[in-house]
């Protein structure tokens, strides 16, 4: 079990993204895009202890992925890793003490956990997504990605895990009510993944030892969890294939290095459709 991930979405969408990513003694969040109080709220139903904690990686400044963060890095006096164009086009309000600027590709070492950041496409200032490995076991965040780039692919090549985003299903946004001008934006270099290109990704670039996948940052209007579920389930080729909700948290996933052993960390509320769903 020791320097083995466990990782779960507290939340993963347009209305808000916080991802967990830790080992036995520490863990980061990646962004915090819900408030200070449901973020507190996930983790006890979860077993999971805000002391583990150890730092906040923001991966760029739209609101779905800031909103809680200064509450709760104020409250926790969480470290912050992020860079000064997010910081500043977010006009993010931090105690300064509690700012890290972060380079890309340069590991930041955090107890046994290392955290990788790299650029990648998307219609923010200066937008990151970040593996985070442990003794080995690598563990990807890759939502808000325009297109599937040389870099998110070099690094989703990498993980026994990943958070990989499946924004929208090509038809819907197509024939839904949204404007011209933003179903471009979310269509374009600089928007996000649909369904078909996260599983071109995965089909493509999915390393044999990757054992889990966490659909990400589904669209409300423009997709559906089912479809995003049975679409992925369809290509598993033995991956464990789970639908990250908007709307509650998922179960605790322990990722370690002997593939095929899948061991839900969490057993109650398995009554609710969440996660009654993801352990079909
Ligand atoms: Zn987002
Ligand atoms: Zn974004």
């Amino acid at each position: 079990m020791l320097m083995s991930l466990f990782i779960t979405s507290l939340n993963s969408g347009s209305n808000g993204n916080c991802y967990y990513v830790g080992n036995e003694t520490e863990a980061i969040l990646v962004d915090a895009g819900i408030s200070c109080s449901e973020i507190e709220k996930r983790m006890k139903r979860l077993g999971l202890s805000m002391h583990k904690v150890k730092a906040v990686f923001v991966s760029h400044e739209h609101t779905d992925h800031i909103s809680g963060l200064q509450v709760l890095t104020k409250k926790y006096q969480l470290p912050v890793y992020i860079t000064h164009a997010t910081l500043r086009y977010g006009r993010i309000r931090l105690q300064k003490h509690l700012i890290t600027f972060f380079t890309a590709l340069e590991p930041i070492v955090i107890g046994n956990l290392s955290i990788t950041a790299f650029p990648k496409f998307h219609d923010a200032a200066d937008p990151y997504s970040f593996v985070v490995c442990c003794n080995q076991i690598k563990v990807g965040v890759f939502t808000d990605i325009g297109t599937p780039c040389k870099n998110v692919i070099d690094h989703f090549q990498q993980c026994h895990a990943a958070f990989l985003e499946a924004n929208y299903d090509d038809t819907m946004l197509e024939q839904g009510g949204y404007p011209y001008f933003l179903k471009s934006r979310i269509r374009g270099d600089k928007g996000h993944l649909s369904n078909k290109q996260a599983l071109e990704l995965f089909t493509a670039h999915k390393p044999s030892f990757m054992s889990h996948l966490l659909l990400s940052h589904l669209s409300k209007n423009n997709n559906c969890p089912h479809l995003v579920q049975q679409l992925f389930n369809e290509h598993a080729d033995g991956v464990k294939m789970i639908v990250a909700s908007r709307y509650q948290e998922t179960a605790v996933y322990h990722i370690h290095n002997s593939n095929n052993i899948d061991v839900p960390i969490q057993h109650h509320r398995v009554s609710s459709p969440q996660l009654a769903f993801a352990f079909v």
